[in-house]
């Protein structure tokens, strides 16, 4: 006899979305949609893998992506491979190979799908992730940057997601950004003596990073250090006060947070990241901002580009606390019978109420009325259909209301149109 072996579980940092949370998951799925059409973004699916080269040279070798938190292997022809880690250098790579380069004018792209980072697990970070996000291509003007974040403040408020901030700020050029890494490098040499590990290691490999450390004692040193926006070269701070204004003349709310400067190197100018306050320590919805230099990074001619990330699950998260969404997953319809011939008009029902796209539910064994009712109950049905032997005489069905305990006779005849008026009438379920 074979021994029981144990029990293969879930990888560490994944998960499964089950019924009835991924019922919420497609429905914030399709707001995001609904929106990201309206504001005419298109689809673009791209592989969950890719050349390990592309991340190492778009995010950049020395961020904690590249360096610590690839999934990487081997193919068998020796080629190194990457699960995605991010999907911008992956839209930007499809729109390099497809031509869409060449055809000018402005793409917007927009795609959703499992992302993958080896973090250390914790609420809201989790290794197998899943982001919403958009890009929008071949453009540098500052309009593209407003009507971005006004789409993510629709988002929000269609979601009635309260209680977010958005961060702003911008992390210059290549003209401007290398005289304020140089002057945080030297000022970080007095002080990273004080500092965490990590901040002291950053202070050679990636100084800009430092900003980003969440070490309390880190802080005030931090606070005190050289702030980017002083040192923007007119185009970047001239742009920078075009996307504020834009905002203002919105009366959409920011925070400028001189801090951001997003853990990714591809960035220039505008960098955005919308916090909720209710995620705790892992508290960032979603991050963004443009990357006018990624294209050439990959070995492309100059791109203009902006993008963001959603984080879904964090997303998820929130959506759940506010409660907006909360929708029942239940029949609509649940359809009890008795006896062999109401069965079969039972069935019958069943399959015009599904054809109609009405959620319906049907036992398969006989039960009698009684635990028909007590099932349809407890699966939250908003209508119980009833039909016995008695029903299908006279040629109706009974119609009980699952809410207010009504009951009424409906003439089979009439049945659509019938439960058509009844859930035109009522809440959405
Ligand atoms: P990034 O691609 O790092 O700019 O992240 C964009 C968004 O993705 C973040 O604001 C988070 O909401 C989400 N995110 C990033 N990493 C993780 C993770 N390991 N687990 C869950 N969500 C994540």
């Amino acid at each position: 006899m074979a021994r029981n072996a144990d029990r293969i579980r879930a990888v560490k940092g994944t998960r499964d979305i089950l019924p009835p949370e991924s019922r919420l998951w497609l429905k914030v799925e399709e707001i995001c949609r609904d929106i990201l059409d309206a504001y005419g973004f298109q689809e673009i699916r791209t592989p969950i893998f890719e050349e390990t080269e592309l991340f190492a040279r778009s995010v950049g070798t020395n961020t904690d992506i590249v360096s610590k938190e690839m999934y990487s292997f081997e193919d068998r022809d020796g080629r190194s491979l990457t699960l995605r880690p991010e999907a911008t250098a992956s839209v930007m790579r499809a729109y390099l190979d497809s031509g869409a380069v060449n055809q000018g004018g402005v793409k917007k792209y927009y795609y959703s799908g499992p992302m993958f980072r080896r973090e250390r697990p914790q609420k809201g970070r989790f290794r197998q992730f899943y982001q919403i996000g958009a890009e929008v291509l071949g453009s540098d003007h500052p309009t593209v940057d407003v009507e971005v974040l006004e789409m993510l403040d629709l988002l929000l408020e269609r979601l009635s997601l309260t209680d977010c901030v958005l961060l702003l700020n911008s992390v210059g050029c290549s003209t401007c950004r290398p005289a304020y890494v140089e002057a945080l490098q030297s000022s970080l040499e007095s002080v990273a003596s004080k500092m965490c590990a990590d901040c002291r290691r950053r202070t050679s490999t990636n100084p800009l990073r430092v900003l980003d450390c969440k070490v309390p004692a880190d802080q005030p040193i931090i606070e005190g250090l050289p702030k980017i926006l002083d040192y923007l070269c007119s185009e970047c701070s001239g742009h920078f006060r075009a996307v504020t204004s834009g905002l203002d003349r919105r009366k959409i709310r920011y925070t400028i947070t001189p801090r951001l400067v997003r853990g990714l190197d591809y960035y220039t100018r505008t960098t955005f990241e919308i916090t909720h306050s209710g995620l705790g320590s892992q508290n960032a919805l979603l991050g963004g901002g443009r990357y006018d230099g990624l294209s050439e990074l990959i070995g492309g001619p100059p791109v203009k580009g902006l993008g963001f990330a959603i984080g879904e699950d964090r997303f998820l998260m929130a959506v759940e606390r506010s409660g907006a969404l909360a929708s029942s997953a239940g029949p609509e319809v649940f359809v009890a019978w008795m006896g062999e011939e109401a069965r079969e008009a039972a069935l019958g029902a069943a399959r015009q109420l599904r054809r109609e796209g009405i959620r319906t539910e049907i036992v398969f064994d006989p039960v009698n009325f009684k635990k028909s009712l007590a099932l349809a109950n407890k699966m939250g049905a908003r209508w119980t259909l009833i039909v016995g032997d008695d029903e299908v005489k006279r040629g109706l069905f009974q119609i009980k209301d699952m809410q207010t305990g009504q009951q009424e006779e409906l003439p089979a005849g009439r049945l659509m149109e019938e439960m058509r008026a009844r859930r035109n009438k009522s809440a959405p379920v």
